[in-house]
């Protein structure tokens, strides 16, 4: 009997305001919080919203360098998080690729990217 199951994400902001409306999530935006890791699900709109909150954040931050080894005896846990460019649609790579006239481009910053969507996807 073949099954296919799906997975649908939506928008963490817009549940958590209107717990009756969902509207597909578009990014993942991760991030850390001391030492905690998180994960936000955003529409565009929101996407774009929580960008801004982080930069206006960024703007006091440094970056703090490697991360501590971890303890002997514990394995290190690694995080490996989809690349904001990889969560992208073919499309959208295309488009993106444009924007940055990067047009090879495989390896790209999530900022970048955040700052491609915060735009509207031009
Ligand atoms: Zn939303």
């Amino acid at each position: 009997m073949p099954i296919k199951t799906v997975t649908q994400n939506f928008c963490d902001v817009c549940y958590k305001e209107h717990p009756n409306k969902l509207v597909d999530a578009t990014n993942e935006l991760h991030f850390t919080w001391q030492k905690k890791p998180y994960i936000i699900l955003t529409c565009d709109r929101h996407t774009i919203e929580m960008v801004e909150q982080f930069n206006k954040l960024l703007a006091f931050a440094s970056a703090e360098g490697k991360a501590r080894p971890a303890p002997k005896g514990q394995p290190q846990s690694v995080i490996k998080n989809k690349s904001a460019f990889s969560s992208l649609s073919g499309s959208e790579k295309d488009r993106f690729r444009n924007w940055v006239h990067m047009p090879n481009a495989r390896h790209i910053s999530d900022t970048r990217v955040y700052e491609w969507i915060a735009l509207g996807k031009p």
